[in-house]
């Protein structure tokens, strides 16, 4: 393992992406984007077998160490023990990427308070477990950069994919974000959200519709709807050796569907 000053980036280095079995989601993306960086990844996901899969596909390309591991992140016990699996099979613990999530496109008057718990469990709660482990590592190491999976609909008040419980759960991360920029500073630690706009992946359990993205397009100044390699850059940026300046920072990755 190569050591390094304190707060510096170390050589080999692991990063964890929660929610990265996904096929055609912002996780996977990030960890093939994160390992074609450099970067060992852990990738974490509902299903064991997919999140394996996913990361023998990525240390096949990329020739990184990889580890998946089935977890609900809802699990704190859970949470504990992926990250001290993590600390024993791969390089230094440096980077957290909290992109597990559901959407919740019931209107408010309907929502029942089971889904309202659901949403807030595994989008609020499930980052606040996984990030407790992984900064008690990072904070022995003296240097780590967590990144939180926010969403547009956060700041503009409901979106495409979601409504009260998803844009108060996604509005809980950038605070989240930033005070854990503030606190764990000292600590050698950035903490950053990207706040996704409309992105063409499963959330919503399929694909958009051609019509659905044709009324995106008319809020879209940049004319194209968002892929999942427009968030994976952002994120790696974040993490990577040029993003140890930015802490408690929102970049809205939304083609100017929100500008604020
Ligand atoms: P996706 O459904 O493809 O990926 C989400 C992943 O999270 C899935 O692999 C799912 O299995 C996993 N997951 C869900 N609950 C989990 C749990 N309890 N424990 C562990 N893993 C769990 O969707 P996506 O669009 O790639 O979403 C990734 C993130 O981006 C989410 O946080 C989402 O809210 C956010 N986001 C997406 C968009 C968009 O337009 N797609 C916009 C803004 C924000």
């Amino acid at each position: 393992m190569t050591s390094a000053t304190p707060h510096e980036l170390p050589t080999e280095r692991t990063a964890i992406v929660t929610g990265a079995a996904s096929p055609r989601g912002i996780g996977r993306a990030t960890a093939h984007r994160l390992a074609r960086e450099g970067w060992a990844v852990a990738v974490i996901d509902l299903d064991e077998n997919a999140a394996r899969s996913v990361a023998a596909e990525v240390a096949e390309n990329y020739g990184q160490a990889t580890c998946g591991i089935g977890l609900d992140v809802t699990d704190r016990a859970g949470a504990f023990a992926a990250v001290e699996r993590i600390n024993a099979e791969l390089p230094q613990l440096v980077g957290l990427v909290n992109n597990a999530g559901i959407s919740s496109p019931t209107p408010f008057l309907e929502v029942t308070d089971e889904e309202w718990r659901r949403v807030i469990d595994v989008n609020l709660h499930g980052a606040f477990h996984i990030t407790q482990a992984a900064a008690r590592t990072m904070a022995a190491n003296e240097v780590g950069r967590i990144v939180n999976v926010a969403s547009a609909s956060a700041q503009r008040g409901g979106g495409v994919y979601g409504r009260a419980a998803y844009s108060a759960s996604k509005a809980a991360l950038l605070g989240f974000a930033r005070t854990l920029a503030r606190e764990l500073g000292p600590h050698g630690i950035t903490a950053n959200s990207v706040s996704p706009g409309s992105i063409d992946t499963d959330i919503m359990g399929g694909r958009l519709s051609e019509d659905r993205k044709q009324v995106l397009l008319q809020e879209l100044p940049v004319g194209r709807i968002g892929t999942v390699d427009d968030v994976a850059g952002v994120i790696a940026f974040l993490l990577g050796p040029d993003g140890g300046y930015l802490t408690g920072v929102t970049y809205d990755v939304n083609g100017g569907s929100h500008i604020a």
